[in-house]
């Protein structure tokens, strides 16, 4: 039995508080067991954590309690999933055993709580994170709360990172963003999702995300300003109408705010739609459609709308659950508003995702939309001959996505991920329908099969018995399905050809009485074949010339390849010159607080980091130590997946360093001078040089690539600005990564 530690008084105080907050935010209807069993995961748990303290010094038990009250009030979760959440960490931090949980909770509480202790551990070994993801997913398909409460901590520990060193706060937000981002998204956690990207990029842009927050603050006060303008004359309808309402207008969040300022090169002050109206009906689930649309017209009376802007998944739910009904209309000095409209259910469908969706399952008659998704989650899983990052990407890639809906020649609904193409869609359907596939029509017009579906296509499949999948048939798919059965098709062909190629090799050595097995590996060398696989087929294909073995010697039952008359190979033509940009001094780096130039380090290519970017160092498999930006968008994935090689790195003062930049410059064409002007006003005016320099025009509008020698990041704003004035140019932006 652990001792009790002795905490002080205010300490013990607060952890009660915790607790007592915790069981008034769970709302799910509970009974005397549930109760008992609340409070005895809680007494555990503050016995097992009592010696433990979270690095910001706080007695840890206060982590359990908050995961837990973060299940209960944000996810939607009920007692099972609390008591689950209190114990999360006792198993693999302290002496408690898993049987010790069985014997006392039961058995689906001691498989969340397995479910849960086992990803921890995946992820403190050195396993990649891919490997990591597809223990999640499989915990996923077992019980989905595994994988909510494990996001719950998640969220728990972005929302107290501050204490952790700034390398493992890198590594972990970067993860965050490339699993649980996404992942709270696909099961229709839009508040967690948003609250997720938003932390990250505190983390990793946080002069952007510093920027973005104040001016959200100073213009707080004209924002609500404008809401209650924009609100007054729709309430009054909505009323007059006598439904049953609530309207909420908010902002938009930081991340999503910054995404927009970044692909349409505003800036803040351009942006108009900084907040979202929000209409929420109390109707009953039959009226529930014929509402929304009442209200829709209503809001068009008011105000006028953007039609292209209108998106109507009432009538067809996103595949996560989303149901809403947006529109954009142009509100008060002509500023766009979006507008979304939806139920009471709707709304905590879409803001607590899975959960709430239970609780309204049975009421709804559309196919159950998480089922679904899981099957394609559990089909993925059950293909193991992929690698896990091929995995992963697989699993990015068709089911993360937004979706596309299409019909089959009946009339079917089919639900794809965005970017499928027509082959995808004769995979989804059959296998055999995709292996045999022949021509693919779209509303009844021949397309290639790797034509991009768009929704409300009618898809037919052309099919043959003779078909065979080839090679580039991968490069037409984006499916993990259609991919794992064209790859099983290809290996399965290989290996036919393959055990051709064998008979011949063998029948060949036989007759020079010398055994196969001992032999097969010095050939594939000989003959410059990567697999014996490889040299059987090539075999097959009469690539080999299988006449040479004659020139072998024999030397009892092995082969002996004739010693080389050859001249002596040339020496091997160097490397070519690399490309990139070399330094002229090394700039003083440090890397985990020590000096970098004992590390052999270089500066990524993808994101060309200069000295006063914030950056990290990390340690490659093949290619040493790279410095990145920690905005550079290769480096989440690269940060996600392999997060314990990721080093701190900061910059020191130097004089002498320079370093590559590249700038995106657009503007309207003004004839042969704006090169002139452009490289006049950097080496002239900047004192900058220009390494080379792109330019492409098209009816009248330009678009250039010019690459500058800089020494630090204050000369790459200082030629933003000064390129900026120029006439007839409209924007110049950093390249964010190659
Ligand atoms: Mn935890």
């Amino acid at each position: 039995m652990a001792e009790i530690q002795v905490v002080d008084k205010e300490e013990k105080l607060l952890i009660q508080r915790a607790y007592r907050d915790l069981l008034k935010s769970i709302h799910s209807p509970m009974d005397e067991e549930d109760r008992e069993n609340i409070r005895n995961a809680y007494e555990l748990a503050v016995e097992a954590h009592s010696k433990q303290r979270r690095k910001s010094g706080e007695p840890y038990i206060l982590h359990p309690i908050a995961v837990a009250r973060i299940c209960a009030e944000e996810v939607g979760l009920g007692p099972t999933a609390v008591v689950a959440a209190l114990l999360h960490d006792v198993v693999e931090d302290t002496d408690v055993s898993l049987e010790d949980i069985y014997s006392r909770f039961g058995d689906r509480v001691a498989m969340i709580v397995d479910g849960l202790t086992k990803l921890d551990r995946s992820y403190n070994s050195d396993s990649p994170q891919a490997e990591n993801f597809r223990k999640v997913l499989s915990t996923l398909v077992k019980d989905v709360r595994v994988v909510l409460i494990k996001m719950a901590d998640r969220m728990h520990n972005m929302r107290t990172l501050g204490s952790m060193p700034r390398h493992k706060q890198l590594a972990i937000a970067a993860e965050t963003n490339y699993i649980y981002a996404p992942l709270a998204h696909r099961l229709g956690l839009y508040n967690m999702k948003t609250e997720f990207q938003d932390l990250c990029m505190k983390i990793t842009d946080q002069a952007s995300y510093q920027d973005i927050a104040r001016k959200l603050q100073e213009t707080k006060a004209s924002r609500a300003t404008y809401i209650e303008k924009f609100i007054i004359p729709l309430k009054k309808e909505l009323e007059e109408a006598g439904l049953a309402f609530r309207i909420t207008g908010r902002p938009k969040s930081i991340h999503s705010i910054w995404n927009k300022i970044k692909s349409k090169e505003v800036i803040f002050e351009e942006i108009y739609d900084l907040f979202a109206v929000r209409v929420i009906l109390d109707v009953p689930r039959r009226q529930e459609k014929q509402a929304c649309w009442q209200v829709y017209s209503i809001v068009t009376d008011v105000y006028r709308p953007i039609p292209e802007r209108l998106k109507d998944w009432v009538t067809t739910p996103k595949s996560n659950g989303y149901e809403s009904l947006h529109t954009t209309v142009i509100g008060p000095d002509g500023r766009f508003v979006e507008v979304q409209i939806r139920t009471e259910r709707m709304d905590e469908i879409a803001e607590r995702g899975y959960a709430a969706h239970w609780k309204y399952k049975g009421v709804s008659d559309s196919p159950d939309v998480y089922e679904s998704w899981l099957d394609n989650v559990r089909e993925l899983l059950e293909n193991h001959e992929t690698d896990a990052i091929e995995f992963l990407n697989d699993f990015k890639t068709s089911l993360f996505n937004e979706e596309v809906y299409v019909y089959t020649p009946a009339g079917d609904m089919k639900i794809l991920p965005k970017g499928a193409t027509a082959l995808d869609f004769a995979f989804m359907i059959h296998t055999d329908l995709g292996l045999r596939c022949t021509a693919i029509k779209i509303n009844n017009r021949l397309v290639p099969m790797g034509y991009r579906l768009q929704n409300g296509d009618q898809v037919g499949v052309q099919t043959s018995k003779n078909q065979k999948p080839n090679e580039s048939w991968l490069k037409l798919v984006v499916t993990g399905k259609a991919r794992s059965k064209i790859r099983t098709a290809l290996r399965e062909e290989r290996n036919e050809q393959g055990a051709i190629g064998k008979e011949t090799l063998e029948r060949k050595l036989a007759q020079l009485k010398v055994d196969m097995e001992l032999n097969a590996d010095m050939l594939v060398k000989h003959f410059g074949y990567r697999s014996r696989l490889d040299l059987y087929s090539a075999i097959t294909h009469d690539e080999v010339n299988l006449l040479e073995l004659k020139k072998f010697k024999v030397d009892g039952l092995r082969l002996i390849p004739p010693t080389s008359e050859e001249p002596v190979k040339e020496e091997t033509t160097p490397e070519p010159a690399p490309t990139t940009f070399r330094r002229s001094t090394p700039p003083k780096l440090l890397i985990n607080g020590e000096p970098a130039d004992q590390y052999e380090y270089q500066l990524a290519n993808c994101c060309n980091p200069v000295m006063g970017d914030d950056v990290f160092a990390f340690l490659s498999s093949n290619s040493g130590m790279k410095i990145h930006r920690t905005t550079c968008p290769n480096a989440v994935n690269l940060m996600a997946n392999y997060g314990y090689r990721v080093m701190k790195a900061e910059w020191v003062q130097a004089g002498t360093s320079s370093f590559k930049v590249d700038l995106l410059v657009t503007g309207i064409d003004t004839g042969p001078g704006v090169i002139e002007r452009l490289s006049q006003r950097i080496s002239s005016t900047l004192g900058l040089n220009i390494r080379s320099f792109y330019i492409d025009g098209d009816e009248g509008f330009f678009e250039g690539k010019i690459s500058l020698i800089v020494s630090n990041k204050d000369q790459i704003v200082q030629a933003i600005q000064a390129l900026k004035t120029l006439d007839g140019i409209s924007s110049v932006t950093r390249v964010e990564a190659n």
